[in-house]
């Protein structure tokens, strides 16, 4: 075979080559020339084995910065412990990024990997990137690292792998609640940057944390830019002009009710099968391909509004309902449940049947945040000055009427 970058004839093209012809792994040359690894690669380059005594101990007192990379990657969910070995997971288009990680991890003695692995289920070979070091190398900064390692190093290197910017909220989910505390508190505590946490991404037990206004958001970038900048394909995932798109998922719930008032058939109790579709509206950021997960999107529609629609009486699942569960108080209602949630929330579309339907465009949370609840859905809600009329008009209508049919 020939390399398609250089064109030297060679009996397999492994990485030793690559690297140095092009810079690339066989993976990005995998997928910079449209070909399967089961093409390029050799039976005996797959699937190899690995063994403790391929690593060497630390090789010096781990530095401060590296403490801090381990904590913020401890945050990140990205650390695997397994069969005496310590993982961080990678992925291809943030290569860099795992390269500059190994750099700061070398001390406790972690190696760069790109395996490659047989899958019998999908009979294809697939690409793994992580960085490997024995456990025993870093059991004094396992625990509770002493001194802890410096806050912000450890939480711009977190911000690097797992924070998301969407409509100007930066989204932070941690592997352990523990965690996304001890971020929150020494973020108001230290830099005045309030964090609210988000209960209802349920995803294998991590606790969710969005900075809590435009502000919030700004300001802890603006803390973390520096050392963001020195960490390849981290800053561009929150500056870089990509262009926008619609994301759009669609649920559907069955539930039961009636209108009060109502001229015709509505007042009466029936059922039916709503759908509903939920659009979110961003940038798309660059390392990732993606406006919003399609996972987390469903995750929090489900746990916001379907959990609680589902099979219930609409007029009874929310206090906002149980006068009017039309389709356009539903989806006020609806969005403004999830605004919080989905910042990039462009659009609702809530299907009542297949021929009648209600599209609507909310306020942004910066707009909630700043004017409360919204009206529309607390009509009985007894406002000082609505009860004050009231007495006024039962006043001037006269009590005894009231009284006198009551009694007949
Ligand atoms: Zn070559």
């Amino acid at each position: 075979m020939h390399c398609l970058e250089c064109g030297a004839p060679l009996s397999r093209l492994d990485n030793g080559h690559l690297l140095e012809c092009s810079g690339l792994t066989v993976q990005e040359y995998a997928i910079r020339h449209q070909l399967p690894l089961d093409m390029i690669l050799h039976s005996d380059q797959i699937n190899l084995p690995d063994h403790i005594d391929n690593y060497t101990g630390p090789t010096a007192r781990p530095t401060e910065t590296a403490r801090q990379v381990l904590l913020g990657l401890r945050w990140a969910g990205l650390l695997q412990e397994h069969d005496g070995f310590v993982d961080v997971a990678g992925e291809i288009r943030r290569l860099d990024l795992l390269l500059w990680i190994q750099e700061h991890l070398v001390d406790y003695g972690f190696q760069f990997h790109q395996d490659y692995e047989y899958r019998a289920d999908t009979h294809r070979v697939v690409a793994k990137n992580f960085l490997r070091a024995p456990m025993r190398n870093l059991v004094h900064d396992w625990a509770m690292p002493e001194p802890p390692p410096a806050f912000l190093g450890a939480l711009a290197v977190y911000v690097a792998q797992r924070a998301e910017w969407h409509a100007g909220y930066l989204f932070m989910a941690f592997s352990r609640s523990i965690y996304a505390e001890t971020v929150r508190e020494e973020l108001v505590r230290n830099h005045q940057i309030h964090c609210e946490i988000l209960d209802a991404a349920d995803n294998g037990g991590e606790a969710l944390l969005r900075t809590r206004s435009l502000a919030d958001g700004e300001k802890l970038l603006d803390l973390l830019q520096e050392q963001l900048q020195e960490m390849p394909t981290a800053w561009e995932r929150f500056q870089a002009d990509t262009p926008t798109a619609s994301v759009t998922k669609e649920l559907v719930f069955d539930s039961a009710h009636f209108i009060t008032d109502h001229p015709a058939k509505c007042s009466n109790l029936h059922g039916g099968r709503y759908v509903l579709q939920v659009e979110v509206t961003g940038r798309i950021d660059p390392i990732t391909g993606c406006v919003v997960d399609y996972g987390y999107l469903k995750r929090v529609v489900n746990h916001l509004i379907i959990e609680r629609f589902d099979h219930h009486h609409l007029n009874y699942a929310a206090e906002e309902l149980a006068w009017r569960s039309s389709t356009e108080m539903l989806c006020v209602f609806i969005w403004e449940q999830l605004i919080g949630y989905l910042p990039g929330l462009s659009s609702l579309r809530l299907y009542e049947t297949t021929s009648s339907w209600c599209d609507y465009q909310g306020r942004s949370l910066a707009e909630q945040q700043a004017q409360g609840a919204e009206p529309v859905l607390y009509p009985f809600r007894g406002e000082s000055e609505q009860m004050a009329r009231r007495q006024r008009l039962i006043q001037r209508s006269g009590k005894p009427r009231v009284a006198a049919c009551s009694i007949s």
